[in-house]
Parts: structure tokens; C-alpha cells; sequence
């Protein structure tokens, strides 16, 4: 049979499965919506496992170029008291070195030039994915959260669930000395350093869903932060009035098949889970490496589709579903010094690497 793999999405995702199967001996076609890579966007934290990932594709180094390492962070209380510390130095130890940081965009850059230019398709959006399975002899579902190849799977039998919280996000022309997060009542607010004057910030409050869009987003922001602890109100009156992405924050429902004959989904489109372990982009890369390991070298494709889902769909969903855990945790209203021992305990067993 033929080597000829359409990957739906090319994003972080798709890309990195695009440079494994064509590494793994396949053609590869890459369908995005999307009429170029975009130019801006937020920092990602890349974790160590996510980098040998980029090390078996091949691009890990130049990851850890563009990106910088992660610096020890703090999660505090509203009033700058320390809740817990996030000690980078022992992930160092435990997985031989820290989280990178990069942005979006340059990550994006990265895997896509790690390809040939025909490879990846823009303005390509795919609105019939069965028909694409009649086409190639493999189809990837890559195409993120909203993925309508998973509907060629599972219908809507497994939905995306409110997560109870209204995330905003965005990058502010300001320099913090120290990243973290801060947690209150109902409502946390985190900064990532990126770079020389620039910093990454994100807040989410827990409303019921469909809650009404405030009217300004920044003014919203600033009544519910703006007496926390320095520099959060130092950032609010820095936001740029274009500068600040709100949406309500989903998961997936856990699927029971990642794959179904010669299509299979990964990364978003099979796991997309809550921002709050900073892990759906890693376990995309992850993913992405284990697929083309799973297809090399083999012509039953149902077959090595099978062996990927056995190896990626338990650990991403038990991910999932720390993450969720999480951000309960984090925008508790009630118990709160409970709360807070229950994150340091968290803290203390480790995250996944
Ligand atoms: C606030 C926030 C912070 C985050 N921080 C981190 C972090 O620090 N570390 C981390 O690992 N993860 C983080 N994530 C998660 C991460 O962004 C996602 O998990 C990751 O982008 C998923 O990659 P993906 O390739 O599966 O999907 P996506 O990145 O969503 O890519 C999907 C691509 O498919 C395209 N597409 C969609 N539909 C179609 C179609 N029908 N036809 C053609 N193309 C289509 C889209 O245009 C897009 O390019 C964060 C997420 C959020 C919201």
C-alpha cells in the first residue's frame, strides 16, 4: 500500500507529526485553515519530556535557542504572602534540565521549517475529513479543540465541557522580576517573564457559564486585581486596549478511541485539556513523536494506530485530568488554607515532566 499521510492542522501539533512521518518514510500533506503561521502570540512552557520530543524530531536545540529557561516562581495569596515555592533546580535534577520557555510563534516557526515548503498547505481548511480518508492512506486528525475529524470518529457522543472559569490572556510591554501565580478567592492571575520588557500574563475567574462579556475587558481586569499584590497592578495599567484575549475555559470529555481504522487524532483534537499544568502543547509533541514511532516500518496501519492509542491515550487523559483538578483547586472559593496545603503537597510530588 501507499505512504501518503494528510495531516488536518498545522499547528504545534500537526507540524511535529508531519516532520516524524516524513522522518518514518511517508509523504506527508499538511491541510491548514490558517493563510499563514500566525505572528503573534503568548509564551508556551515547553517541559523536559516535550524536549526530547523535539530532540527525536530533530529540532530540540534549536527550541532551547530561541527559547530560555524557566526561573524559580512563587504562588502567592492577593496580599504577596508566600502560598508555595516552584522549584525549577529540582525538576532540573529529576529530568536533567528545567521548562523552556518560547513563544507560539517561533516554536510554530521552528517545526515549520524543519519541513519542505510543498509539505504544508495554507488556506486549506478541511470541512469533509471522510473524504480524505477515501484520498490518503492515513489521515491525522491535528486540527485543535474544535477538531472535525473527531467528529468523523466519535460524533458528538464526546463533547467539550465547561471548566466553571472565564480565562484572559495576553503579553504586556512590562518587566516583572519574578514569575508565579497568585491565588485567591475564586480567581488566580499568573505572569511568565519572556524576555527583556516583555511579560506574559493570564488571570481566570470562576463564573458560571455563558456569564456575560464585560463591556472592557481591561476595566473588568483591574476591578478584580487591581488591589492584589505588586507588579499585578503595575501589568493592568500596562495592557495595550487590544492586548487582552478572553474565552471560557473547556475540556474534552475522555474519548475511548483516539484512532478508528487509518485515522487518528492527536494533540487538542484528542485531549484538549485546561491551561492549568501548562501541558497540551507538550503532550501534542509527545504524541505527534510516538505516531510516526508507531508507523515506521509497517504497512498495517490500523495496527500501528491501535499500538498509538495504547501508548498516549491513558497518560494524556490522566493529564487531562490533573489539569482539570487544578484549576478547581485553584479557583476554590471556600477552605482556602486547605486549599493552599493541597498545592504545596502537589508541588512536592512533582509534575509531569
Ligand atoms: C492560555 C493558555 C496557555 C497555555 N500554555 C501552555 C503551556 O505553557 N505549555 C503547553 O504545553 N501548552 C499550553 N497551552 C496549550 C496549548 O496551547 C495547546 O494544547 C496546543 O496548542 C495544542 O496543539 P494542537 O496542535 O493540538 O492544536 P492547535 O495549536 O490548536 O492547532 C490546531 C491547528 O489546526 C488548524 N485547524 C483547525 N481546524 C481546521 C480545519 N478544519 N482545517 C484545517 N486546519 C484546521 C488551526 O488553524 C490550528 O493551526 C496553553 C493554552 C492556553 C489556552
Amino acid at each position: 500500500m501507499g505512504r501518503h499521510a494528510a495531516v488536518v492542522g498545522g499547528g504545534i501539533g500537526g507540524l511535529a507529526a508531519a516532520i516524524g512521518l516524513r522522518a518514518a518514510g511517508w509523504e506527508v500533506t499538511v491541510l491548514e485553515r490558517s493563510a499563514a503561521l500566525p505572528e503573534t502570540g503568548t509564551g508556551l512552557g515547553i517541559w523536559p519530556g516535550a524536549l526530547r520530543a523535539l530532540d527525536a524530531l530533530g529540532v530540540g536545540a534549536e527550541v532551547r535557542r530561541r527559547g530560555r529557561r524557566q526561573a524559580d516562581g512563587l504562588i502567592r495569596r492577593p496580599d504577596g504572602s508566600r502560598i508555595a515555592a516552584i522549584d525549577v533546580g529540582r525538576l532540573e535534577r529529576r529530568h536533567g534540565e528545567p521548562v523552556h520557555l518560547i513563544t507560539r510563534p517561533a516554536l510554530l516557526e521552528v517545526l515549520a521549517g524543519a519541513l519542505p515548503g510543498p509539505v504544508l498547505r495554507f488556506g486549506a481548511p478541511v470541512d469533509d475529513p471522510g473524504s480524505l480518508a477515501e484520498a490518503y492512506d492515513l489521515v491525522v486528525g491535528a486540527d485543535g479543540i474544535g477538531s472535525v475529524v473527531r467528529t468523523v470518529l466519535h460524533g458528538d457522543r464526546c463533547p467539550l465541557r465547561y471548566a466553571g472559569a472565564v480565562a484572559w490572556r495576553g503579553v504586556a510591554d512590562i518587566e516583572v522580576p519574578v514569575g508565579g501565580e497568585t491565588w485567591g478567592r475564586g480567581r488566580k492571575f499568573g505572569v511568565t517573564p519572556e524576555g527583556p520588557g516583555r511579560t506574559n500574563w493570564y488571570a481566570a475567574v470562576a463564573l458560571p457559564e455563558g456569564h456575560p462579556p464585560p463591556a472592557d475587558d481591561r476595566e473588568e481586569l483591574r476591578r478584580l486585581f487591581g488591589d492584589w499584590h505588586q507588579p499585578i497592578p503595575r501589568l493592568l495599567g500596562a495592557l495595550a486596549a487590544d492586548g487582552v484575549l478572553r474565552h471560557e475555559i473547556r475540556d474534552l470529555t475522555p474519548l475511548p478511541s483516539y484512532v478508528s481504522g487509518r485515522v487518528a487524532l492527536l494533540g487538542d483534537a484528542a485531549h484538549a485539556m485546561t491551561p492549568d499544568l501548562g501541558q497540551g502543547a507538550c503532550q501534542a509533541l509527545i504524541d505527534a513523536v510516538a505516531l510516526a514511532d508507531c508507523l515506521h516500518d509497517t504497512d498495517d496501519v490500523p495496527a500501528a494506530l491501535r499500538a498509538y492509542d495504547r501508548r498516549r491515550r491513558r497518560p494524556t487523559q490522566r493529564i487531562a485530568a490533573a489539569a482539570r483538578w487544578t484549576g478547581r483547586l485553584a479557583h476554590a472559593r471556600r477552605l482556602l488554607p486547605a486549599r493552599d496545603a493541597l498545592l504545596r503537597l502537589a508541588l512536592a510530588a512533582g509534575p509531569p515532566a
